[in-house]
């Protein structure tokens, strides 16, 4: 039975580039997710919260230094008028938890997520600390803004939704879904530049099939990540000493 949703994953985005979010998931498989209901995606313009003439996001960091810093008022105001409810909320940072498929798989599971987007050098400190913002980096290199990584995130979530992907089964495989890089992949024409498709994968051996692109993953796995392969061996290693 399909689990029909009461309410749709809902994404609320507190932004000072509200624009930036109704292209990139307004298209492909987020788009006709976002038209047919499954998720809603609701960007708030931090500026509408700020209070003085020339609506200042930002002022210059305490103790010196270059750049700005995001006003924790102005953000605290535009984080309060959002309802309470029991989503997590998230501060897209460089210096947050790495973002992984298992916290990617946590999110998809409830309600949805409220992500602040930071601009300039950051945001105060202590609007992270009284709102109780969980830090989220998307990889070790400094963006300009928080939205690409917003975006980046939110394209890992609602893929995972109910009735999102076409096949509920094409998520299973995935590159990291078993702690294993993907296998290499193929399609037609069988003979491309004077390539061809590994002949298991024409031979319509399932077994044989199952078999070569375990091995491949595995391949790809130590030769690219040994982080990776060190978990994956570590996991195997439990698994036969429990059973
Ligand atoms: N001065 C900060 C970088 C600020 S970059 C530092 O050195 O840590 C401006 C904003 O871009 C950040 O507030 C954050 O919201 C976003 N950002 C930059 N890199 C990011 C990353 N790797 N992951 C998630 N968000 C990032």
């Amino acid at each position: 039975m399909r689990l029909v949703r009461a309410m749709p994953w809902r994404a609320t985005v507190l932004t000072i580039f509200p624009e930036m979010f109704r292209g990139p998931l307004g298209v492909s498989l987020a788009g006709r997710a976002l038209e047919s209901g499954l998720w809603l995606i609701e960007p708030v313009d931090i500026r509408d919260f700020t209070t003085d003439r020339h609506r200042s996001v930002d002022d210059t960091p305490a103790g010196g230094g270059p750049g700005m810093v995001m006003k924790p008022d102005v953000l605290a105001r535009a984080l309060d008028a959002q309802a309470p409810d029991d989503r997590p909320r998230l501060l897209m940072s460089p210096r947050g938890a790495p973002l992984t498929q298992d916290r990617v798989d946590t999110w998809a599971k409830g309600r949805g997520l409220v992500i602040v987007c930071g601009r300039f050098e950051g945001v105060d400190e202590r609007v992270i600390e009284t709102r109780g913002l969980e830090e989220v980096s998307i990889g070790d290199y400094v963006l300009s803004g928080g939205e690409i990584a917003a975006l980046a995130l939110l394209d890992a979530c609602v893929r995972l939704l109910p009735g999102v992907m076409g096949k509920e089964a094409s998520g299973a495989e995935e590159s990291f879904t078993a702690g294993l890089l993907e296998y290499p992949q193929y399609t037609r024409p069988q003979v491309w530049e004077g390539r061809a498709i590994p002949d298991v994968l024409i031979s319509g051996d399932h077994a044989k099939v199952a078999a070569f692109r375990r091995s491949e993953a595995e391949r790809l796995t130590r030769e690219r990540r040994p982080d990776l392969w060190a978990a994956y061996l570590e996991r195997v290693r439990r698994s036969m000493t429990k059973g």
